[in-house]
Formats: structure tokens, sequence, C-alpha cells
């Protein structure tokens, strides 16, 4: 007789595996973007580049970005515009298929396009953020607008991030404090987290989770030092963003930084289009989400008021009554992400969290 049947005497075999895609080169501060060749040099890239930038931001740092490079590297140069995100995409596919690697200069739009367009045509892509509006500067997600909302993709994540904190500090003060409010709802991000790996079993980073939850209480701590136009604050929000952008490189997904506070702003997308920015709408979910956690959600609103965001859907010119309709519509937002939001929230509660907001 043979033992072999007998599956439970069989030394179980280890079949974990992970696979983290970080950034190799990140350089943050005064002036850093003169250091781009430095940077292409030293990764090897190849002799050609495709520069995706903006219409302002061209101006604003993209020309420079061409003319540093324009000494060693044949630099090619694609203008992303306005008009169908996806003919653009596609075009700037194209435009990358030329070319040896990608850099995306400009604001989220524009990274998150040059993500894109580097992921598909599989070419290794450069973040050069001229403002630090959130967490997307160094992650492997990209948001691209449809008509119904915005849609996240898989993206290629940056192999460098090249982050000067003098173009960034001369930015609308008001991208900086929406990054800052993306990073605070990093909080209330974990908070569902834990509830759904406790009450679903789902599985929990712990190295992702504790980076995401630090890179939050560095900013939570220097709320006070949060300015605007000072290289200062752009240096500590920068640093937190591609902190943020590394927890969700290791946890292989947005879910360290993204929880029903990122589906009730993906909501708002859809409601109210064109209303606030990502962070700014983000930050606004996660008092309402902090207070259904029971935890500090007065912290949260004061430290988003210190850095300048804003706290109440007034505050992004949207009406109460379509922020109850984001909050109840935030749990048919990739369902499949559990989060508070779907414990029980009714029409009367979503208004009475709402009203909560302009409460002193
Ligand atoms: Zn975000």
């Amino acid at each position: 007789m043979s033992a072999d049947g007998i599956n439970l005497l069989r030394a179980k075999v280890f079949d974990k595996s992970k696979w983290m895609q970080l950034p190799r080169d990140v350089v943050i501060g005064h002036g850093v973007i003169e250091q781009i060749p430095a940077v292409c040099e030293d990764l090897s890239l190849g002799d050609s580049a495709l520069v995706i930038t903006g219409d302002k931001t061209r101006d604003i740092a993209g020309k420079r970005v061409e003319a540093l490079l324009a000494a060693s590297y044949d630099v090619t140069t694609f203008a992303a515009g306005g008009g169908d995100p996806f003919e653009t995409i596609k075009k700037a596919e194209a435009a990358a298929a030329e070319a040896a690697f990608v850099i995306g200069v400009g604001g989220g739009r524009v990274i998150d396009m040059a993500k894109i367009a580097s992921y598909n045509t599989d070419r290794h892509f450069i973040s050069v953020p001229t403002a630090a509006s959130h967490d997307g500067i160094a992650s492997s997600r990209a948001s691209v607008p449809t008509a119904d909302g915005n849609v996240s993709l898989a993206a290629e994540p940056p192999v460098a991030v090249i982050a000067d904190t003098a173009v960034i500090a001369s930015a609308p003060h008001r991208l900086l404090a929406a990054g800052c409010a993306d990073i605070m709802a990093n909080y209330t991000a974990i908070l569902d987290w834990e509830l759904s790996h406790r009450l679903r079993g789902e599985p929990l980073s712990e190295y992702a989770l504790t980076l995401s939850r630090m890179t939050a209480e560095i900013l939570f701590k220097n709320a006070d030092l949060i300015k605007p136009h000072s290289e200062e604050s752009a240096w500590i929000v920068t640093k937190a963003l591609v902190s943020s952008g590394v927890a969700m490189s290791i946890a292989g997904s947005s879910r360290p930084g993204s929880g029903g506070e990122h589906k009730f702003s993906h909501a708002l997308d859809r409601l109210a289009p064109e209303k606030g920015l990502h962070g700014e709408k983000c930050g606004i979910g996660a008092i309402i989400t902090m207070y259904l956690h029971g935890g500090d959600w007065r912290g949260i609103r004061d430290s988003l008021k210190k850095v300048g965001a804003p706290t109440t859907p007034a505050g992004i010119g949207v009406d109460d009554e379509t922020a109850v309709e984001a909050l109840l519509a935030a749990r048919t937002i990739r369902p499949e992400r559990f989060t508070i939001l779907d414990m029980g929230l009714t029409r009367e509660s979503a208004r009475d969290l709402v009203k909560m907001l302009y409460r002193e």
C-alpha cells in the first residue's frame, strides 16, 4: 500500500510571491530640473526621448527639459492639449513608440497621460511634476476623464521622479493644498482597508499600511508649515506624495491611499464634473468617513483648513444635495473595494453627515 494519496502528510509548498516596482531615482529639491540629463544617463534609457507636456506647463518647465536634453538626446515634444483624452493618448502612444523613453512634464493630467502611453508602448517613464496636487506623481495608477467620470487604469510607474521645488512652489497654492488633502485621506483609506480585512478577510500589507499612515502623520504634524509659494512646503508635500505612491507600489494597489473618501470623490466627478480638484474632494470625503470610523474628524478638518484646502461642498462650488447623492453613489463605484460607506448609509444619514461639515 502506498501513502501517496495521503496529502495531509505532504509538506505545504510555499507559494507566496511579490513583485514591487518602485522608482529608482527620486530627486527632489531646488533647481533639480537641471539634473535631468544626469538622471537619464544614470538610468541608461537610450538615446531618444519623448517629452509629453501641457500647453502651460511647456512654458513653465517643458521647454527647459527639452533644452537640457537636446545636447545628448534626440528629443521630440508631444503637446497634450485639450480634446478627447483617449484620442490624445493614442497619439501620444504613436509618438512614444518612436522614442526610447518618455518624460512627462506637467500636472496630474499630463503625468497620467505619459504614464499610460509609456505602459502601452513598454517604455520607461520619468515623472517631472510641475505641481504637487495628488499622489499619482509616483504611482502606477492613472486616471482618465470619461463621460461617466474618471476611470482608473494600470500604468507604468515612474523609473525616476524629478521634482523641482522651485517649480512646484510657483504653482497655484490651491494645487499644493489639494495634494495635502490627498495625503490626509491616507488615514481614512487605511481605516477602510483594516475594516475590510477584519470583516471580509481582504489581504493587508502591514508594510504598505504603515508607510501610508506615517506619511499622513508627517504631513499632519507639519500642517502649520504649509504656506503658499514656499519651497519648504513644496518639499514636505512632494516627499509625502512620493512616499504615498511608494506605499501603493508596495501594496500592488491603490488601497493604502484610496478608500471611501476616494469613492466619494469619484462619484462627485460624475455628478458635478469640473467642480473641485481630486484631492479637495477626497479631503472632504475623509472628514466624513473619519467621523463614521469614530476617529478624529475634527483633526482632519482643522488640518485641511490650516493648509488652505476646502472642507465643505460649498467650498468647491457643489450644492449639499449633490454631495448627499455622491455619498450614496460612492458604493456603486468599484463595488469590490469595501469601505465604511458600504455599511448602512441612508439618505437621511448622508444628509446629516453633509450638515456636520458646516458645524463649528
Ligand atoms: Zn488620490
